[in-house]
């Protein structure tokens, strides 16, 4: 008998204290959220990124196979179907916007506008950089934080949402969130070095990393709408035109060569 009162009395602690917890207080809920998403395993970050890659494809024109972009994209891609043991898949985007970013669940996406840019070889600079921030788990450390500021920020829109299927506002937000995250200098350094070591193992031309930075750096200095389009990626990165110059002598010493010589 007392055995059932002393259940009786942990079952009604349990219930009253989850339902304190889920009173209605924004402040509250929004903690509970950073704590869970603390907690988020490297696997549930890929899983959530790949919830939110679902999310960008169905927000954006994603060129369909049979569109020139896109049969540009496989056939340069086609061979590269992991990295680290993380899966890859390949999409373009159908906008001007100069772009291209990568999501923890091995998703790498590409905008046609960086295409129109680039040579062949200094787009595969840019997918290798892409995969670079997958391999190095840089992409799993941005989505966490984009949840994380997330939850800290929307206390409604993010309840409960790391373990489930998250709603369209939660992942509106996340987006936000992601899109305006910044890689740190060291972060970047890392995947153009993985980039360059990627272009020669695979016979692109050592140069392909540095002329890409090249270009995008002289479009954002046009400035105008041009420069508008290259977007947040390159322009919030550490300065394009330090990394190009870096890429540049990487190159030269590869192949023996002294700058000026
Ligand atoms: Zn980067």
């Amino acid at each position: 008998m007392i055995k059932i009162l002393i259940i009786a009395l942990v079952i009604y602690l349990l219930v009253v204290t989850r339902a304190r917890i889920r009173l209605p207080h924004p402040g509250l809920q929004a903690t509970v959220d950073v704590l869970k998403a603390a907690d988020l395993s490297d696997d549930e970050v890929q899983r959530m990124a790949a919830q939110y890659v679902r999310y960008c494809d169905a927000q954006n024109r994603v060129a369909p196979a049979g569109d020139p972009y896109a049969e540009r994209l496989a056939r340069l891609t086609g061979r590269y179907v992991a990295v680290n043991g993380i899966p890859l898949n390949f999409k373009v985007y159908k906008t001007s916007a100069v772009n291209a970013f990568a999501t923890a669940d091995g998703s790498i996406r590409v905008f046609s506008g960086l295409m129109d840019r680039l040579g062949d070889d200094e787009l595969m600079a840019i997918v290798g950089h892409e995969m670079g921030h997958v391999r190095n788990h840089d992409t799993i450390g941005a989505m966490r934080k984009a949840y994380l500021a997330s939850a800290a920020r929307n206390a409604l829109g993010a309840v409960g949402g790391a373990l489930g299927a998250l709603s369209a506002s939660q992942l509106g937000s996340i987006a936000e969130q992601y899109a305006s995250a910044q890689f740190s200098q060291g972060q970047e350094t890392l995947a153009d070095d993985f980039s360059f070591g990627f272009l020669i193992r695979n016979g692109y031309d050592p140069y392909a990393m540095a002329s890409a930075l090249e270009k995008i750096t002289q479009i954002s200095r046009q400035g105008g709408s041009e420069a508008d389009e290259v977007m947040q990626l390159f322009s919030t990165h550490p300065d394009s035109a330090w990394r190009a110059a870096r890429m540049r002598s990487k190159a030269d010493l590869h192949l023996g060569r002294r700058s000026g010589a």
